[in-house]
């Protein structure tokens, strides 16, 4: 889409849900591991004996039927309900602002304590619907194509506040209650918002924990990836205490370019961050690593680049992901052309290796990949450009 595309046409509604007026001073039931709970439970007075299935039926409430409200966990009784409502809050981020594109994908920017802003990207597809959501406010690498890279770290989000973009999004889509095996709206998690997630891996650990649980949202392990810049010894935890798919922001095929490009390569190089894909674990042509490829305009676009790439990865079951460069207000680069990014594809599809490229989702509403960063930030930059909804495209 050139600077000059004319803005597409957005629709826009501000939803804010109430906040208890105690909520920041009691425990959010959301987030907690089921060890937590019991332990909550167990230190509220529940009787010893009645832990486990309370246990049982709030996380029903919580993550089956997605209740914010103690009042309608209806199998419980009064006593109970009112002791729980005393010393828990049931809180999720709150929607400040939803935008839909022309494409259907729904970018939310959700507020969180200290009034924060991160944001959740809902991108439907016809077989599957795929929720993007955020690790971190910000982020402390400095990617130097990526726009949330040049916003600060601010901090990591806690457990809950990375289960509540997915309890947020299933409010929205009234995707709430559904049978076993039913069609999903969000049937797909990928860690590809603000933040690198292997800076906060205890976090997203435990939140991916309550998402895969089976006793409540239920997904499975291969329905959610994990994106990384290169953590490389994090990466071992993701294999040992999460399991999901992994996706490497891989990007350039030399340690050079890699240095510019993604920085954390200064760290961990090519051949450390490879080693550790080919210790993943379970990896089998049904579970492949993805990486991500950012089609950079003469900068890692070549055919060169294209062979060096095939060969690095030789026998990793890998899929590579192609993705057009979204651009953003003063970035350094540009995309490819098309017939480039098709000619990288060819000599990569031709080495074996699945090389889709990514079509961009949601740009009108700056919800691509690299495009997220919080609202406060981009309006103190870009405040006419916000508000129209579309930045620079
Ligand atoms: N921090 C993690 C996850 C978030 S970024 C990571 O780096 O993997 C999600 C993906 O979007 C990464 O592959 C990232 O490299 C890519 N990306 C970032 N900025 C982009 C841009 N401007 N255009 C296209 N892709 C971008
Ligand atoms: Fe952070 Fe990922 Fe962006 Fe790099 S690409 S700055 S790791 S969010």
């Amino acid at each position: 889409m050139s600077a000059s595309a004319p803005a597409a046409p957005i629709t826009q509604d501000v939803l804010t849900i109430p906040r208890k007026q105690d909520g920041d001073a009691l425990p959010n039931l959301i987030g907690m591991t089921r060890d937590q709970l019991t332990e909550a439970l167990t230190n509220v007075g529940i009787a010893e004996k009645q832990v486990k299935m309370r246990h049982g039926q709030i996380w029903q409430w919580l993550y089956v039927k997605g209740v914010k409200s103690f009042d309608h966990m209806t199998n419980l009784s009064k006593d109970i309900r009112n002791k729980l409502a005393e010393n828990f809050v049931i809180l999720r981020p709150e929607i400040v602002t939803k935008q839909v594109s022309t494409d259907g994908t729904r970018k939310y920017l959700l507020r969180i304590q200290g009034g924060h802003e991160v944001e959740a990207v809902y991108i439907p597809e016809t077989d599957r619907g795929t929720l993007c959501i955020s690790s971190q406010v910000g982020c402390t690498l400095t990617c130097s194509f990526c726009h949330t890279g040049t916003q600060k770290l601010v901090r990591n989000l806690t457990v809950a506040e990375i289960v509540g973009q997915i309890l947020v999004a299933r409010d929205d889509l009234e995707e709430w209650d559904i049978a076993p095996g039913e069609k999903r709206l969000v049937s797909n998690i990928v860690l590809m918002g603000m933040g690198e997630p292997l800076y906060n891996t205890d976090n997203v650990r435990d939140a991916m924990k309550i998402a895969m649980d089976d006793s409540g949202i239920a997904l499975s392990r291969r329905r959610i990836t994990l994106s990384t810049s290169g953590i490389v010894p994090e990466i071992y935890r993701v294999g040992e205490e999460i399991g999901c798919m992994l996706a490497i922001s891989f990007h350039a095929t030399t340690d050079d370019v890699r240095d510019t490009l993604v920085p954390i390569n200064r760290k961990h190089k090519i051949a450390e961050l490879l080693q550790a894909c080919r210790d993943y674990p379970r990896l089998s042509n049904a579970e492949r690593i993805t990486f991500e490829y950012v089609m950079l305009k003469d900068v890692n676009d070549s055919d060169e680049d294209a062979r060096r790439l095939v060969k690095l990865i030789e026998g990793i079951p890998a899929k590579i992901n192609l993705i057009p460069f979204n651009p953003w207000p003063g970035a350094p680069y540009e995309r490819s052309s098309n017939n480039r990014i098709h000619k990288f594809a060819d000599i990569v599809n031709e080495a074996g290796y699945s090389s889709p490229i990514r079509r961009p989702r949601g740009e009108d509403i700056m919800a691509a990949c690299g495009q997220l960063k919080s609202a406060t930030e981009r309006a103190r930059k870009s405040r006419a450009q916000m508000e129209r909804g579309i930045e620079g495209l």
